[in-house]
């Protein structure tokens, strides 16, 4: 049984179909990086696997259960899967720490007087140990980003879903979060990510998904993918980003 099974979904916004009938397995370990034009459904895809929105018709499954936006256990399941945006969502008025602890505390994940140790321990898995007592402001946006990522990491995920999450930043804030990114992916976490880095989606990802259209057009190995592209779509999107 794949991690994530994604059997036809669809999805419309009123009259418009955005998603056509994606299918997609995603097995433990995998990184799996979506890629594809503006508009193609990438984010909606994302959302879906995570019960941010509602699907018309298909299935998604996570570990076997199937997952729907009304779903009785809702919570439990954004417990298992853990998304970052693009746009950094920490709380300005909390500091660091408390932006990492707020919901395993609340959720009962945690007792309250070992908050600072898994703070302290999320961290330093994304390299910010020190930032421990600092507020968001006084972060950079790419280390914001990477207490975003500690935050979700808090929550022990099983797999964790990236919606470009170095778009917005300065050119030289990039690589620190995509370290964290390659580092988790090393420890074997599993990944779905949206992302504009080819350098990153080439070396590695374990499966390349490019979306056209509100469809899968084409998945494979990346390396494969890129170095022969089946569909004129394809071939055309990767020489626009190159
Ligand atoms: P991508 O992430 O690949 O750029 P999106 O999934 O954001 O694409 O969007 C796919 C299409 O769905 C776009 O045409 C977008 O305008 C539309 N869309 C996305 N979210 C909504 C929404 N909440 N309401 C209406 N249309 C939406
Ligand atoms: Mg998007």
């Amino acid at each position: 049984m794949a991690l994530v099974e994604i059997r036809d979904v669809h999805k419309s916004f009123g009259d418009v179909e955005v998603l056509k009938g994606i299918t997609l397995d995603v097995e433990k370990g995998d990184i799996v990086t979506i890629i594809g034009r503006s508009g193609s459904g990438k984010s909606t895809l994302l959302r879906c696997i995570n019960a941010l929105e509602t699907i018309n018709g298909g299935e998604i499954r996570i570990e076997g259960e199937r997952i729907a936006a009304d779903m009785p256990n809702l919570r439990q399941l954004r417990q298992r899967v853990g998304i970052v945006f693009q746009a950094f969502n920490l709380f300005p008025h909390l500091t660091v720490e408390r932006n990492i602890t707020l919901a395993p505390v609340l959720t009962g994940k945690i007792a309250k007087d070992k908050a600072r140790d898994l703070a302290r321990d999320v961290l330093a898995r994304v390299g910010l140990a020190e930032k421990i007592d600092a507020w968001p402001e006084q972060l950079s946006g790419g280390q914001q980003q990477r207490v975003a990522i500690a935050r979700c990491l808090a929550m022990s995920p099983h797999l964790m879903l990236f919606d470009e999450v170095t778009s917005a930043l300065d050119p030289e804030l990039v690589g620190e979060v995509l370290k964290v990114m390659e580092d988790m992916a090393r420890q074997g976490m599993t990944m779905i990510l949206v992302t504009h880095e080819m350098g990153f989606a080439r070396t590695v990802a374990t499966k390349l998904v490019f979306m056209h259209q509100g469809r899968v057009w084409e998945q494979g190995k990346p390396a494969e993918l890129f170095a022969d592209p089946r569909t004129p779509e394809l071939r055309n999107f990767i020489s626009s980003v190159k």
